[in-house]
């Protein structure tokens, strides 16, 4: 499945004189001001926002090659069911997450997710319906040998509050409207649309969540997005949310040939967790949930989509939790419920790798919407792995001779570690790992995986345009030329659990407890000095692909 790229990445990006880097620069800060490509400024911002800044880009599209990415698109189906899967098998996820056996005795966030949804299922709770906007993210790494191979590698797989996926779609708009209005200056023959995937994230997440909204089925319910106090990456979500109220739609009516526009409509309410310890109540297990929105109004809640929730800062006090609890416990359908949250931990990735346990998931079952999955697709996807173990392993379980401590120390400099967290800026990387081992206590290294470091292909440039400001900057100062690194996102939506509808099953779009669907892209660009760079985080922005 590797790929030989003929394409000269050492030649890119193309010399830009001034003059055409000043007018992409003026054209992409319009059309990113103009078409929502924005940020909440830094800083305290009044209940009712006054300005935005657009989002930090890349002023041209990073190369990437067309096979690698039709790869990514084919292999977010076998995620989509895999993860699925890992999230409806409650033993496994006891025992690699749980507090009694698992990862959850040892990290506390982990723990207190887990014994919150145990005490719930002790209790009687019972999840008909799971979604998850899913994302997939990969770098390329050139294998050391002396073929030069090009092949995709899994940085991660996200389950919860999967973000840029709107804006991202903005700037793959953008770079078609630079080259609409500039021809990229002739500058490569490879800038032009043909090279140009389509990115549909928008339409594709909102129709994971109608998905989900139907399948309710309550007349009057309606979605409620959880978000974190003060974020400022706020209009990547509001797009989601104007998608689902606004946006009109083809549908089939009765008879074959005719089509009917109609729109979703569907409401959003968006609530902190601290609105919601006011403001929501369900009154007993697998209940509905109502949201107050006046002192004699409340609303039903169909689906549940978690913009928060993800990390421990999340959840300031006690209460924060008790909220959380009351959410999983009602019968909304979660975006993600808790047992998805946690099927997306780092400690699951790494299990993954271990022999028969994909196929356990992937081969015994045929319950998904999608063609079976072959022997082939599972080979591909595990070619899609670097080698990952815990550094609680003993030397039978690393093979390597010592335990996952010795091993992770004996190839440091080819490593990232990683705890059971989300949201960037949690690993430790190369020369940080001897010293952090060092400090790490024994509990604590069930609490960490070792993941070796994928190799993106050297030399690769870009041109990098940070967050707008209200400072007078130069072009000069405003565009860096920077050696870079992109992460690939692919999206994918997945309804399931036992309680997908006989009726849709009947019509043949589903098949078992798995409904799915591919969606959109993102591509996050880095300069090459930084181990992490979130585009939330740090110097990283916003790109899209042109394929070669
Ligand atoms: P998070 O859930 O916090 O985003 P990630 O696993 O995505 O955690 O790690 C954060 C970043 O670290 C990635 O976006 C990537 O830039 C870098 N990174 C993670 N794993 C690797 C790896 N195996 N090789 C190289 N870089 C990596
Ligand atoms: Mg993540
Ligand atoms: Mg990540």
């Amino acid at each position: 499945m590797a790929s030989k790229s003929t394409f000269d990445f050492a030649q890119w990006p193309p010399k830009l004189a001034s003059s055409h880097s000043e007018s992409l620069l003026l054209r992409a800060t319009r059309y990113a001001l103009a078409h929502g490509l924005l940020y909440l400024p830094p800083g305290i911002q009044p209940s009712i926002p006054a300005s935005a800044i657009h989002a930090p880009f890349s002023l041209l599209p990073t190369p990437f090659p067309r096979g690698q990415f039709e790869r990514a698109k084919r292999l977010q189906s076998i995620y989509n069911v895999l993860y699925a899967r890992i999230a409806m098998d409650t033993e496994f996820l006891d025992e690699v997450m749980g507090q009694e056996r698992g990862v959850g005795k040892v990290d506390d966030f982990v723990g207190k997710l887990w014994s919150g949804w145990k005490a719930l299922r002790d209790e009687g709770l019972d999840q008909r319906l799971h979604l998850g906007l899913f994302r997939s993210d990969y770098l390329l790494h050139v294998s050391g040998s002396a073929d030069d191979e090009i092949l995709l590698k899994q940085v991660e797989f996200n389950t919860i509050s999967s973000s840029f996926g709107t804006l991202s779609q903005r700037v793959s708009e953008m770079h078609r409207h630079l080259y609409a209005t500039t021809g990229f200056f002739d500058l490569s023959t490879h800038l032009k649309p043909e090279n140009f995937p389509p990115n549909d994230t928008v339409s594709g997440l909102a129709e994971g969540l109608v998905a989900a909204h139907a399948a309710y089925n309550v007349p009057g319910s309606q979605v409620l997005f959880v978000v974190q106090p003060g974020e400022r990456n706020v209009f990547d979500q509001l797009w989601l949310e104007y998608e689902l109220l606004e946006r009109h739609f083809v549908a089939p009516y009765q008879l074959p040939c005719l089509v009917y526009v109609c729109r979703h409509s569907i409401p959003v309410i968006r609530c902190t967790l601290d609105e919601l310890s006011t403001r929501a109540t369900v009154s007993g297990v697998n209940q509905p949930l109502y949201i107050s929105t006046s002192s004699t109004n409340t609303i039903e809640i169909s689906t549940i989509y978690f913009r928060s929730c993800y990390t421990p800062t999340d959840f300031r006090t006690p209460e924060h939790y008790s909220t959380r609890f009351l959410l999983e416990k009602s019968r909304a359908i979660k975006c993600p419920s808790i047992p998805l949250q946690l099927a997306g931990g780092k400690k699951v990735q790494e299990v993954l790798t271990r022999e028969g346990v994909v196929e356990k998931f992937l081969l015994s079952q045929s319950d998904s919407n999608s063609t079976s999955c072959t022997k082939e697709d599972i080979d591909d996807l595990k070619e899609s792995w670097m080698q990952m173990w815990g550094l609680d392993a003993s030397p039978s379980e690393t093979g390597s001779g010592g335990d996952g401590i010795e091993r992770a120390l004996s190839n440091h400099l080819n490593l990232v570690l990683k705890p059971q967290r989300e949201g960037g800026g949690n690993n430790v990387y190369k020369e940080d790992i001897p010293p952090f081992l060092e400090t790490l206590k024994d509990e604590e290294k069930a609490a960490w995986i070792a993941m070796e470091l994928i190799n993106p292909p050297k030399a690769l440039g870009g041109y990098l345009v940070r967050a707008g400001d209200t400072g007078n900057v130069s072009t000069e100062e405003k565009v860096v030329k920077s050696e870079v690194v992109s992460e690939l996102g692919i999206f994918g939506w997945a309804l399931f659990g036992d309680g997908l509808r006989s009726t849709e099953r009947t019509a043949g779009e589903v098949s078992g407890r798995v409904r799915e669907k591919q969606i959109g892209w993102l591509v996050r660009t880095k300069g090459k000095e930084s181990n992490e760079g979130g585009v939330a985080t740090g110097f990283s922005v916003l790109d899209s692909i042109v394929l070669v």
